[in-house]
C-alpha cells in the first residue's frame, strides 16, 4: 500500500507549528514528543503504521477551529480522529500531518424526549449515547460491534452500521444535524433537530465523507423508545450456502427481523474456544432477532422457524430467557476478538445483494484454497454486508501482500455481483485503489469536485478514499 512521500517543507515547520498550537491549546492537548505521537500511529487496521508530526486534543469547537486555522495558514495536512477503531485505515496519519483527536469532546449538550433527539459532542462513544437516555426508556439505534469504544465522530464519517441496522438503518438514517469546522476554521451548521431541511442535502454528503470535508464537533441524533421486548433465534446449518439461502428466503418472505447475523465454522469454533457461548459445532449459524410485544415476537419467529425448517437445520434454538439471549449474542459480539487469537487478520467489508450470498460464500471458500489463506466469515447477513476475516501472519514475508490480493479479489467479486466495495467500514486506504472498479472516471470526478469545494487545498485526511494517481495533481504531489 503506497502513501505519498512526506513533504519536507511541512516536516521542517514542526517547531513553529507546535509553538502556534500551544498558543491556542493547553500544553497537555499538544502531543509532539515522538515517543508519545506513536500512540496515534495506526487505527484498527494495524497492518499500516506511521506516527503523525503532532497530535492535538482540543476541548471545544472553538479550539478545533483555532487548530484548523493554524494548519490551513501553514499548509499542514490534518487527519481527524475519533477513537481510532477504523478497520479501513481511515485515521492513519501521514508523517507530515497533524492528528486532530476529538476524544475530549464527549459531553451531552441537549436531550429532548418529546421530540426524540439528543445533541452530543462528537467524541462521545456510541454506547454512551444510549447510556445517556436508557433510564428514560430510549436508545440510539446504530450499534457497531465496536460501540463501547468508537466515537459518534467516526460513526458519522464512516456511516457506520451494526447488527440491528437491518430494521433501524445505519448512521445516516439516524443523524439529524452536525456542527462542522471547515479546513479554514469556519464553523457551519448542517441539518438540525427537524425532519428535513430546505436547500441541498449537505447532511447526506457529510455522513460517510471519511474526514474529507470538515471536522464534525457536534451531532444531533435521533433517539427511539425501547421496544417492548426482543428475542433471538439461533439456527445451525451443515452448509454455508444453505444458511445464505435461508437468509434470502427470510428477507423475501417480508418479515423484518431487527438483525440477521451469520457466522461460519472457523468463526464458530474460534468463538466457542474464546467466549464459550454454547454454539453448535456446525458449518454455519444464523442469529435472527425480532422485536415487539410477546405476541408479535411469537408470530414473527413462527414464520422464520418455518422457513428455517425447510432448509434442514441441524439446530433451531429460540431463546427462552434474558440469560440465553445474552449467551447467543455473546459469541457474535466476541467473534472479531476470537479470530484475533488465532492469527493476524484483515477484516473486509463488501456488500452484496442478499440473493448472491450462496454464490459469493462458495467463491470465497474456493479462493481461500487458491490463495492458501484461511478465511472466516461473520457478518450482517440481512443487509448483505459481508465481513470475511482473512487470516495471515504479519511476521511471514509476503503474507500481507497475499492477503491484500485475496481481499481485493473478494471486493471485486462483490462489485461484479451488483454490490459495492464497502458497507460500513468506509474506503480509507484499504479500498482506495479499488475505487475505479466501482466508479467510472466521470463518477469519481464528481466526488473529487465536491472535495475541491469543501477543502480546496486538499489538506484534510490526505491519501484516503481516492486512488493516489487520480488525486496527484490536486494534492500537488
Ligand atoms: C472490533 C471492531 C468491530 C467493529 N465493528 C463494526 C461494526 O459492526 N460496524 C461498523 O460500521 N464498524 C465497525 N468497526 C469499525 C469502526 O469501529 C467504525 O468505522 C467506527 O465508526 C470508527 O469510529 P472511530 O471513532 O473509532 O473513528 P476513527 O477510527 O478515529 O476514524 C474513522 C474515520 O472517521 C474520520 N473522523 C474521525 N473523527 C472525525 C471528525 N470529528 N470529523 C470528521 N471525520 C472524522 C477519520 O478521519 C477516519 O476517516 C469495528 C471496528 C472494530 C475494531
Amino acid at each position: 500500500m503506497d502513501m505519498p512521500t512526506p513533504d519536507p517543507v511541512v516536516l521542517a515547520k514542526k517547531e513553529s507549528l507546535v509553538q502556534r498550537l500551544l498558543s491556542v491549546l493547553p500544553p497537555d492537548a499538544v502531543v509532539h514528543d515522538p515517543v508519545e505521537t506513536r500512540a496515534y500511529e495506526c487505527d484498527g487496521l494495524a497492518a499500516y503504521k506511521c506516527p503523525p508530526l503532532v497530535a492535538v486534543l482540543p476541548g471545544s469547537t472553538a479550539e478545533v477551529s483555532a487548530v484548523l486555522k493554524i494548519c490551513h495558514d501553514m499548509g499542514v495536512p490534518v487527519v481527524p480522529r475519533g477513537a481510532g477503531t477504523s478497520l479501513s485505515g481511515g485515521a492513519l496519519p501521514t508523517a507530515d500531518s497533524v492528528i486532530l483527536g476529538v476524544a475530549r469532546l464527549n459531553g451531552v449538550l441537549e436531550t429532548d424526549y418529546d421530540n426524540r433527539f439528543i445533541r452530543v459532542q462528537s467524541g462521545r462513544t456510541n454506547l454512551s449515547v444510549t447510556g445517556a437516555v436508557e433510564e428514560n426508556g430510549f436508545f440510539y439505534a446504530p450499534d457497531p460491534s465496536s460501540q463501547l469504544a468508537c466515537a459518534i465522530a467516526g460513526n458519522i464519517a464512516m456511516n457506520s452500521g451494526g447488527a440491528h441496522c437491518l430494521k433501524y438503518g445505519v448512521t445516516t438514517n439516524n443523524l439529524l444535524g452536525v456542527t462542522m469546522v471547515m479546513m479554514d476554521g469556519s464553523v457551519v451548521e448542517i441539518g438540525g433537530a427537524h425532519l428535513d431541511a430546505g436547500g441541498l442535502d449537505l447532511l447526506g454528503l457529510i455522513c460517510g465523507s471519511e474526514g474529507q470535508l470538515g471536522v464534525v464537533t457536534e451531532a444531533t441524533l435521533r433517539i427511539l423508545p425501547k421496544p417492548e421486548g426482543a428475542r433471538p433465534l439461533l439456527i445451525g446449518f451443515n452448509s454455508s450456502e444453505v444458511a445464505g439461502a435461508c437468509v434470502s428466503d427470510i428477507i423475501r418472505a417480508g418479515v423484518l427481523p431487527v438483525a440477521i447475523e451469520f457466522m461460519d465454522r472457523p468463526c464458530i469454533r474460534a468463538t466457542e474456544a474464546f467466549a464459550k457461548p454454547g454454539y453448535p459445532d456446525c458449518e454455519a449459524l444464523l442469529i435472527v432477532e425480532v422485536e415487539g410485544s410477546e405476541a408479535e415476537i411469537d408470530a414473527q419467529l413462527g414464520v422464520i422457524e418455518d422457513i428455517a425448517r425447510s432448509h434442514d437445520p441441524v439446530e433451531l434454538r429460540a431463546s427462552k430467557s434474558e440469560d440465553e439471549s445474552a449467551r447467543i449474542w455473546l459469541g457474535r459480539k466476541s467473534a472479531f476478538g476470537a479470530m484475533g487469537q488465532i492469527n493476524d487478520y484483515m477484516c473486509l467489508d463488501g456488500t452484496i445483494p442478499v440473493s448472491s450470498l450462496p454464490h459469493v460464500l462458495g467463491r470465497i471458500s474456493e479462493m481461500s484454497v487458491e490463495y492458501g489463506l484461511d478465511v472466516g466469515n461473520v457478518f450482517h447477513a440481512g443487509d448483505g454486508n459481508m465481513h470475511p476475516l482473512i487470516l495471515y501472519d504479519a511476521n511471514k514475508p509476503g503474507d500481507l501482500e497475499l492477503c491484500e490480493a485475496f481481499g481485493a479479489d473478494i471486493l471485486k467479486l462483490c462489485v461484479e455481483v451488483g454490490g459495492c466495495l464497502t458497507g460500513e467500514h468506509g474506503v480509507g486506504i484499504e479500498k482506495r485503489d479499488l475505487m475505479p472498479n466501482q466508479y467510472g472516471t466521470d463518477d469519481l470526478e464528481v466526488q473529487l469536485a465536491v472535495k475541491d469545494v469543501f477543502d480546496p487545498g486538499w489538506l484534510l485526511n490526505p491519501a484516503k478514499v481516492f486512488p493516489l494517481d487520480v488525486t496527484q495533481s490536486r494534492r500537488g504531489g
